[in-house]
């Protein structure tokens, strides 16, 4: 069975609402945002379930998630976290809370339970006294496990504030590649913010391929202008880069950061090549200097990033990304030889 298909508009909650109560039916209703959902929900809405004979869940629309909680939540849409909550066998009808609290839909639908989980008291549910009044009755679910939404993003905060150990091979690693993304790994187009237009360049998975192995970490300087200019947003970056980092990934080839500059060229910034801030902190982070530190790029500025911070820049001609790859390789070979 489709878990979409409990997902149900007002207008047809009406109806379903209705048609279970001419059956005899206890419906029960809760309501909240589900935004990651953990055992905390299955387990109160399953005690929830318990307590009627069908359960419909009102979850909090992303407005009303942005406007009681927090401006950057929810993580999850609310399409996507409905269905989620439809998904869960306690659970029989879902519909939307436009509103931030669910006084309107409990007055519309009446139902005999308006049940909620967490830690208070019944009387302290503001809602309360309007169930009451049209004859219902409030139940509160004691937690059954001391988790939330929030207590899992805190994690995930404190777990990504941690520094990836690094393998020990790497801590030996010869040296750093900074890399221009677009005219140098994939195909320019201009704004790029679609991850199905990432077509990876001629040469580079080999070259990366060659670069990683010669003992060289690999990293991404991009501008990204189009984000301060409102043309696309740091979301859109991201998803380009997930699909440029997943089809790098399945050859083996590990990118280590990306650097990106948003800002526009009047923002003055000192991020946005030919500028070298990017360059500068990469170095600094991957504590490489500069003499150890190649910039691949395919234009002027490129160039000009690299030779500000110092490090060695080579420029992608019409040969591609191949040559560029082994004018270091060469190098590096020299070096070794010396
Ligand atoms: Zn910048």
């Amino acid at each position: 069975m489709d878990p979409g298909a409990k997902i149900l508009s007002l207008e047809q909650m009406d109806q379903w609402v209705a048609s279970e109560k001419a059956s005899g039916r206890r419906i029960g209703f809760t309501c909240g945002s589900f935004d990651l959902l953990h055992a905390g929900h299955v387990q109160y809405l399953a005690a929830a379930r318990d307590l009627c004979d069908r359960l419909i869940v009102a979850v909090n629309s992303d407005a009303s998630v942005g406007r009681y909680k927090n401006p950057l939540r929810p993580i999850v849409p609310e399409r996507e976290r409905m269905y989620v909550v439809a998904g869960l066998a306690a659970v029989d009808a879902v519909t939307i809370l436009e509103d931030d609290r669910p006084l309107s839909l409990l007055i519309r639908w009446t139902p005999e339970l308006y049940i909620k989980g967490g830690d208070y008291h019944v009387d302290e549910l503001r809602s309360g006294d309007d169930v009451r009044a049209y004859g219902g009755k409030v139940e509160v679910i004691r937690p059954g496990f001391d988790t939330s939404s929030s207590k899992v993003i805190d994690r995930i905060g404190v777990l990504s504030a941690h520094a990836e150990p690094e393998a020990a091979s790497a801590q030996t690693a010869r040296g750093l590649v900074l890399l221009d993304r677009d005219g140098t790994l994939i195909r320019n187009v201009p704004f790029l913010h679609d991850p199905a237009k990432v077509e990876i360049l001629p040469g580079v998975i080999e070259g990366l391929v060659q670069l990683q192995a010669a003992g060289l970490r690999l990293a991404i300087v991009s501008n990204q202008q189009g984000i301060g200019l409102g043309y696309f947003t740091a979301q859109d970056f991201i998803a380009v880069n997930q699909a440029l980092l997943r089809e790098l990934g399945a050859r083996g080839i590990r990118i280590s950061r990306i650097y990106f500059c948003p800002h526009s060229l009047a923002d003055q910034c000192s991020c946005r090549k030919p500028a070298a801030g990017m360059v500068i902190r990469a170095m600094r982070d991957f504590k490489a200097a500069p003499g150890q530190t190649f910039l691949i790029g395919d234009s002027d500025d490129d160039m000009q990033a690299g030779a500000t911070a110092g490090c060695h820049t080579v420029r992608t001609g019409k040969e591609g990304f191949g040559p560029a790859a082994e004018q270091i390789l060469s190098l590096l070979r020299q070096r070794s030889k010396g």
